[in-house]
């Protein structure tokens, strides 16, 4: 039994497995759920541990300023300059420490849209085909939502749950949008406050672990009932190193994994890639053969490359003596921006939703300098933003190795403009909700959240490195199933995106196809 494990992890009990699923994160832990049932042998393989429940999961100082579960390794800029990825290796990945709004693209984010700086390219697949599994996806992370207040989402089925609703002080906020003419919205959130649900709607969701197990993440939604189901197998602190292939390069073989201090080699009928677009293009690339000298399932170079992760500023409007009420401020977002622009800027700028309430200890990091008391008096009254606008893929903002194997990642901002134009307007409107002082900051490199693109989807192999099943052109029992797939990537959070095409994908791979009749309302018949 591993340290902070509630399960066995004694190592694999067979030498195959039916299906290797490398990484537990959104993608990788749903395929395990989808394949639970299939009769298949899967072993789901994790670098990390399960993440502890402890007090310091709700201790921002312990999170923020002494970066308890920060647990990834250096990687490095264009310059070579070391940073640490805002990654986390754990049983759930980046999932145990997210905000759960777990939010569907728009019918037309899987076609081309043009930008100022470009266009985004169109997906292999549609949002009609994604739809069914969309639903099942918010089924299974219990997705609390409206369906009829944001008339971006196009749907007719009601959320598996009711919106959970605004506190008083982002209810003014609503108001005072909506006399602006604007459009706010509930946010779709993956919280467990179904009757008898164990939230507690507190100040410690996004960017904490939840303590009580509350918070719908990969771990506990997808890989406790997976390994519960006793199909499928966990292997804990289990780096895989390359994934291998027989001599014709055709088919891979498995994988050869560190788990703890000693090398294993587990073969595998098929093997899925799961370890977050940046790990996933780098284990890729990292297991180049005499077959794939440039990296496995990269005949089309592209692995690695058209690395995306969003242009992102946090916004914070505070008042001088207003004091912001909400404990659970992470409710509301504006889509007003999502397709539209401005007379100067007449292309999508974004999207803009609340963030969870920012304390004086989260600022402390960003801002050493100011006294805590001041930081204290600003968090009490402040509302706070993020603010998304979508980056194209270009080719050369990219993932690759160094001499050394370390991860580097190159990246020169694109569509600029479109976010400058976002931040303008929303600060205007900031103002305009009576908040005189309005601080933004755009974040770096490190903020990683969205990363998505590196191992991209498409139809033509010469330019894409997987069909639209997420199957490799050049390999034909490997797939890559995490953000690494996507061609472009729409201005929301990506991880219900993620989890939806998990699931479509495991029907692939089992022959089974979504019936419509999954289309139909389910509100309130998840399961316990
Ligand atoms: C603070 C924060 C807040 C966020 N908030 C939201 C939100 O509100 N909504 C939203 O949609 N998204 C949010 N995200 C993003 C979301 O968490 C990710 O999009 C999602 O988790 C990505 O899923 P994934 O499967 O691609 O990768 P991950 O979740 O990162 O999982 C990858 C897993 O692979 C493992 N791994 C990597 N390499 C290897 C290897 N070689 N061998 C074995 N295992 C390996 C990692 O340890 C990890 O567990 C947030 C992210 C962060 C960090």
């Amino acid at each position: 039994m591993s340290g902070n494990s509630p399960f066995p992890d004694d190592g694999p009990k067979r030498s195959r497995y039916d299906f290797v699923i490398v990484g537990s994160g959104m993608g990788g832990a749903t395929m395990a759920y989808a394949l639970k049932d299939s009769g298949a042998g899967v072993l789901l393989i994790e670098r990390g541990d399960f993440l502890p429940q402890e007090k310091q999961n709700w201790d921002a100082d312990a999170i923020f300023m002494k970066h308890r579960y920060q647990n990834a390794e250096k990687w490095y800029d264009a310059a070579g300059k070391a940073f640490t990825p805002g990654n986390y290796y754990y049983v759930g990945g980046n999932t145990k420490l997210y905000g759960a709004s777990l939010v569907r693209f728009r019918r037309e984010d899987f076609r081309a849209t043009e930008h100022a700086d470009g266009t985004s390219p169109e997906w292999p697949f549609q949002y009609d085909d994604l739809r069914p599994y969309y639903l099942r996806a918010e089924q299974l992370y219990r997705v609390h939502g409206d369906h009829s207040d944001d008339p971006t989402l196009e749907r007719d089925e009601p959320f598996p749950f009711p919106a959970i609703g605004h506190e008083p002080s982002v209810q003014e906020a609503a108001e005072a949008l909506k006399r602006m003419g604007f459009t706010p919205s509930n946010i779709p959130l993956g919280i467990d406050l179904r009757d008898g649900g164990g939230c507690i709607r507190c100040a410690s969701c996004d960017g904490f672990p939840c303590r009580v197990l509350a918070k719908s993440d990969a771990d506990v939604c997808c890989v406790r009932p997976a390994l519960a189901s006793g199909s499928v197998e966990l292997l804990t602190n289990a780096y895989v190193d390359r994934v291998r292939t027989d001599a014709t390069g055709t088919r891979a073989t498995g994988v050869d994994v560190t788990h703890r201090t000693s090398s294993t080699s587990i073969d595998a009928g098929t093997v899925v890639v799961c370890c977050g677009a940046v790990n996933s293009a780098a284990l890729l690339l990292r297991s180049a053969n005499d077959r794939h000298p440039q990296g496995l399932g990269n005949a089309s170079g592209v692995v690695g490359r058209h690395y995306m992760v969003h242009n992102n500023t946090v916004m914070v409007g505070v008042h001088p003596t207003r004091k912001n009420t909400a404990e659970f401020q992470k409710t509301l977002y504006l889509n007003d921006f999502y397709t539209k622009g401005t007379a100067d800027h007449p292309f999508p700028l974004g999207h803009v939703q609340l963030i969870g309430k920012l304390q004086a200890e989260m600022l402390a990091g960003q801002r050493p300098a100011i006294p805590k008391w001041a930081l204290r008096y600003a968090a009490h009254r402040s509302m706070d933003w993020w603010l998304f606008t979508e980056d194209l893929p270009d080719p050369e903002n990219r993932v690759s190795l160094t001499p050394r194997g370390d991860i580097q990642v190159r990246r020169v901002p694109n569509n600029v403009r479109a976010h400058q134009v976002l931040v303008r307007e929303m600060r205007k409107l900031l103002r305009r909700m009576g908040y005189p002082l309005v601080l933004s900051q755009r974040t770096g490199i490190e903020v990683n959240s969205h990363q998505a693109g590196t191992v991209r989807a498409g139809a033509d192999p010469a330019t894409s490195a997987l069909d639209a099943n997420c199957r490799s052109h050049d390999v034909e029992n490997l797939y890559v199933v995490d953000s690494a797939f996507f061609p472009s990537l729409p201005v929301m959070n990506p991880a219900l995106t993620i989890a939806a095409n998990a699931l479509r994908v495991a029907d692939h791979l089992t022959g089974t196809t979504a019936t419509t009749s999954e289309t139909v309302s389910t509100q309130h018949t998840t399961e316990r």
